[in-house]
């Protein structure tokens, strides 16, 4: 994804910051104002690094080339495995190939739909690399680790089913872009946004995004998008973290805004989005980002773990009925 949108944004980025830091955070409440399922699927993240490992295998998933086409009918495979109904949106957007996975849990409806999300391909170029700028990004991190746990939780609703409809959304082409070229990043959710489906953007209460969940030491601030287009999300999810304690990781603080896929899926499609994402106010996005060194190795599975146990206790506390938290 793009840091911050710098050409023709940089007034919508000063008025988050400001709002962003302004009182840092709300105190974590001494009891939660919801409760956590006393019956929930357990989180391996052993079967998320295997994923992980899965789809490195493939080599770089860049849109077109053969390896991505394979890692995108293995992704396919086995998502039908875990019993889920299979979209996949084909074509073209901005004159790059799209190929969008989605997958849908539970009925068929068209309203109280929960929409989780990732990107499945790599970036070709590893632009921050002092070395091999021209050579593909390898993705680890950024974001076969998004990717695995939505593969491990989908494996976990085909156990216990949530009792509400979850599609899964492996988005293509979110790596593609070049910073100060509008829009160019996000190009697989963009293209969704314009011909949505099997669902439209009305079906969903909200959804949650996952990008960069594996790395080692990550912590994750409260995204600045996410702030302002799902506040009760974003708070409810870094106090079920907390509760877990994964505060040490989910810091219940603000972050800045981040340009990528849930900016717009909450500001054009009016879905209100969280994102989950390794970047921290002093340090930027992981070490590795967007580098030859985004490999096996920045991978922990504490954080996948925390990441991946997070999302079950949350999702898993929701009844069809308390889906609008607002
Ligand atoms: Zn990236």
């Amino acid at each position: 994804m793009g840091t911050f949108r710098l050409k023709g944004w940089v007034g919508l980025a000063v008025g988050l910051w400001a709002c962003t830091s302004a009182p840092p955070t709300s105190p974590l409440p001494a009891r939660p104002a919801f409760t956590l399922a006393a019956q929930r699927p357990l989180f391996s993240a052993e079967s998320a690094y295997v994923a992980i490992e899965r789809q490195l295998a493939f080599g770089p998933r860049i849109p077109g080339t053969p390896t991505h086409k394979a890692c995108g009918d293995w992704l396919k495979a086995e998502l039908l495995r875990r019993g889920a109904r299979l979209t996949e949106q084909i074509g073209t957007y901005k004159g790059t190939p799209i190929r969008n996975l989605i997958v849908s849990f539970g009925d068929t409806v068209s309203q109280g739909r929960v929409l989780l999300s990732a990107h499945w391909d790599s970036r070709p170029r590893a632009d921050r690399d002092a070395h091999n700028p021209n050579a593909p990004v390898p993705g680890a991190n950024d974001d076969a680790s998004g990717v695995a746990v939505l593969l491990e939780l989908a494996r976990l609703f085909a156990e216990q089913p949530l009792p509400y409809p979850v599609d899964i959304a492996l988005w293509d082409a979110e790596d593609l872009g070049q910073e100060g070229i509008e829009d160019s990043y996000c190009l697989g959710s963009q293209y969704w946004l314009e011909q949505p489906q099997p669902y439209p953007t009305q079906a969903y209460a909200w959804g949650i995004h996952l990008d960069m969940v594996g790395g080692r030491g990550a912590t994750f601030f409260q995204e600045g998008y996410s702030r302002q287009y799902a506040p009760f999300l974003t708070e409810r999810l870094w106090q079920v973290a907390a509760y877990l304690g994964y505060g040490g990781i989910f810091r219940f603080a603000p972050g800045e805004p981040i340009l990528d896929d849930p900016f717009y899926l909450s500001s054009r499609g009016h879905i209100p989005m969280c994102n989950i994402i390794q970047r921290t106010p002093t340090q930027g996005f992981f070490p590795e980002w967007h580098t030859t060194q985004d490999d096996l190795s920045v991978i922990d599975k504490t954080t996948l773990q925390a990441v991946g146990e997070t999302l079950v206790a949350f999702l898993y506390s929701f009844s069809p009925q308390s889906l609008n938290p607002k």
